[in-house]
């Protein structure tokens, strides 16, 4: 019987597909390697919801046929390494992005509507804060996307919906097929920056978009900016975005990811009321959480069984000499 150990239990959709493959499942309740490991010596897959995976693990693992991402962050996951040892990394591309997109947008409009601090004030008897006039309207303002995939083009399109004019800055994605939809396309980021109401990072987290906001970013945008990242912590520099919002220099933030999750109560970034931070639950839905287990699970269950499983982040796996014997 085959076996998958899985960091944290998946959406019971997703338990229900390893159930009826047959194959023995153990739950390490913890996404550090070094606690998955001994489990991990025998087993022939792993779903990480939380935690990571690194080569020393990979490499003592000789039955590990496969890694599965109940998502499609992968940062957390050495890729490389798999794709060496031809582990394909299974992941669940799009089965969450409406789910993100749908957090986002909520994202811009409590920034935009100055919720946060009016529920905060209103709490202690400031009913006068409706007037400090801090609100805007979206319709006819401007949204910079950085990222435009799977999240940031359903993004586009809600932005659209309301009446709002959408700017895209993806090196990646060719300027025809978004004009096509009627946006802009600007080469490059800073133009974004300078031009958009609100920023919203869609990027995955790599080398190249690791700090992509800092200091000097955050200075070029409206100072009645905002800025969401529903991406990954790690994309903003927190220290500037901490320093851009006491000095007033944006409108507004809205985060559902930082750098160190769980985040510390006493974080700097709670000293700001204009900013609205959620706990990385932007695909969290119950629809998304069902989706991503779902296709994890599948995909996990079909390599094992020898199958070219198609929704993974590195298919150079497959060249690999285990898979063409
Ligand atoms: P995707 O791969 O479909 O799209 C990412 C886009 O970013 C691509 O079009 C790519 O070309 C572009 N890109 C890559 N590097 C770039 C750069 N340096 N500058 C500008 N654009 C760049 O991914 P997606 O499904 O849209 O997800 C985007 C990110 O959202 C994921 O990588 C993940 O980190 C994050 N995410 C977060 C949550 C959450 O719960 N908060 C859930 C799902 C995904």
């Amino acid at each position: 019987m085959a076996k998958v150990v899985i960091s944290h239990r998946l959406h019971d959709d997703g338990m229900a597909v390893l159930e009826k493959a047959g194959v023995e499942v153990v739950i390490t309740n913890s996404g550090d390697p070094k606690v998955m490991l001994p489990e991990l010596k025998d087993a022939d897959g792993v779903i990480i919801r939380i935690g990571s995976i690194d080569r020393e693990t990979m490499e003592q693992c000789p039955k590990l046929k496969v890694i599965g991402r109940p998502g499609v962050g992968v940062d957390d996951v050495d890729v490389e390494a798999a794709t060496e040892l031809g582990i394909p990394v299974v992941i669940a591309p799009g089965a969450n992005s409406r789910s993100v997109a749908e957090h986002a947008m909520a994202m811009m409009f409590a920034c935009a509507k100055d919720m946060i601090r009016s529920d905060k004030e209103m709490r202690n008897g400031n009913f006068g804060i409706r007037s400090s006039y801090k609100a805007y309207e979206l319709g006819g303002k401007t949204l910079g996307l950085l990222g435009y995939g799977h999240i940031g083009s359903i993004f586009a399109g809600m932005a659209a919906g309301i009446g709002m004019k959408v700017l895209v800055y993806d090196p990646f994605i060719k300027r025809e097929a978004v004009e096509a939809q009627g946006y802009g396309y600007r080469e490059d980021m800073h133009d974004i920056l300078k031009e958009s109401d609100v920023v919203s990072i869609h990027t995955p987290l790599t080398p190249q978009t690791r700090n992509m906001i800092g200091e000097a970013e955050l200075q070029m945008m409206k100072k009645d900016g905002i800025l969401i990242n529903c991406a990954r912590g790690g994309i903003v520099d927190e220290a500037a975005l901490n320093k851009a919002l006491d000095e007033n220099r944006i409108h507004s933030a809205g985060t559902d990811v930082v750098v160190h999750e769980p985040i510390d109560p006493a974080d700097p970034i709670f000293h700001h009321d204009n900013i609205v931070v959620t706990p990385h639950m932007a695909g969290q839905t119950r629809e998304a959480a069902s989706g991503v287990a779902t296709l994890a699970a599948e995909g996990t269950v079909a390599v094992i069984n020898g199958q070219k499983w198609d929704k993974v982040c590195n298919p150079k796996a497959y060249d690999h000499k285990r898979w063409n014997k």
